[in-house]
């Protein structure tokens, strides 16, 4: 059985938690791995990442933290670890993050193979820990070849396992996945996994994360015009092949990136028989 990892954000309002909750049930109908909830690098929203964790937990269901370092310092990190074992995380998404604008500078973190080495002197193995992976380039690498160094880096410093970046190129993420073995790091690289549910969103996320859009797929997205329900039947058919074929070439399971929907990966799993 391929094994479904599920991510969520924090909801900002009450209303937003509520009905966050009713999508979590309709999504535990895949039986997730584990859930994550992302982290508001530089401090927004890191309270509402803790709540949904422990919400999530309370629920029976595997949690992960995302957890970023950009700002922090040892001992504000070392605080967060304690907060995270007491309230039962043992599985954290460990990354840099983005400084927010307006930061001084970034801390006593300047990459997360930084914070990850952290983790480990500071708790040993009792954190299941996952990085970042960039098939298609991190936007600020300074080259393709000094982005794979960082990644083995991270795996060098204690990483579990990694979640992709969304992309649409199955053959970046093979790429990916061959070349940094042959660096010598060989932790599972789950690819993560972007519904298209509305264009201009995802040409938006796309372009501030670094990710590309093949220009298929966004001229065929741009002459929908505002006709969602074919957006919508475009994009899962365009999202079900890819993880088809990225299951074919070996891919260990799929990260979802749910954005706080049920629908579009509840259909994209009956697609790939894995409901
Ligand atoms: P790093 O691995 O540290 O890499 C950052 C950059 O530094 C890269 O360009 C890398 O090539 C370079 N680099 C690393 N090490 C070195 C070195 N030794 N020398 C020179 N260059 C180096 N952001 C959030 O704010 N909250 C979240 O919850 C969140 N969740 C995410 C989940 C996933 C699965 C992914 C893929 C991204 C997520 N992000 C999140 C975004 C992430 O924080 C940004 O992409 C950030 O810019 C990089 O974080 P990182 O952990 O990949 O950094």
């Amino acid at each position: 059985m391929t094994p479904i990892s599920l991510e969520f954000f924090p909801p900002k309002t009450p209303e937003g938690v509520t009905k966050l909750a009713a999508v979590r049930q309709q999504l535990y109908a895949l039986k997730p791995s584990f859930c994550s909830v992302t982290y508001g690098a530089g401090g927004s929203t890191q309270d509402g990442t803790l709540a949904a964790v422990q919400a999530i937990l309370a629920e029976g269901v595997e949690a992960a933290s995302h957890f970023t370092c950009v700002g922090a310092d040892r001992a504000s990190v070392l605080a967060k670890l304690e907060q995270f074992k007491a309230a039962g995380i043992r599985r954290l998404v460990a990354l840099r993050g983005d400084l927010p604008s307006g930061y001084g500078g970034f801390g006593e973190f300047r990459y997360a193979s930084e914070l990850i080495a952290f983790i480990r002197e500071a708790t040993g193995r009792q954190f299941h820990i996952e990085v970042a992976a960039y098939p298609e380039m991190h936007p600020q690498a300074k080259s393709p070849q000094a982005d794979l160094q960082a990644y083995v880096e991270k795996v060098k410093a204690g990483a579990d396992s990694a979640i992709t970046q969304f992309f649409f190129n199955a053959d970046a993420y093979e790429r990916f996945v061959n070349d940094t073995r042959k660096l010598g790091a060989d932790i599972p690289v789950v690819p993560g996994i972007m519904p298209i549910t509305n264009a201009s969103g995802i040409i938006r996320f796309a372009d501030s994360s670094g990710a590309e859009i093949p220009r298929w797929i966004r001229l065929r997205l741009q002459s929908f015009g505002d006709d969602t329900a074919s957006i919508k039947a475009f994009g899962l058919d365009v999202v079900s092949e890819l993880c088809e074929r990225l299951l074919r070439v070996g891919a260990p399971g799929l990260h979802l990136y749910t954005m706080n929907a049920a629908t579009a990966p509840l259909e994209i799993c009956r697609r790939l028989k894995l409901d």
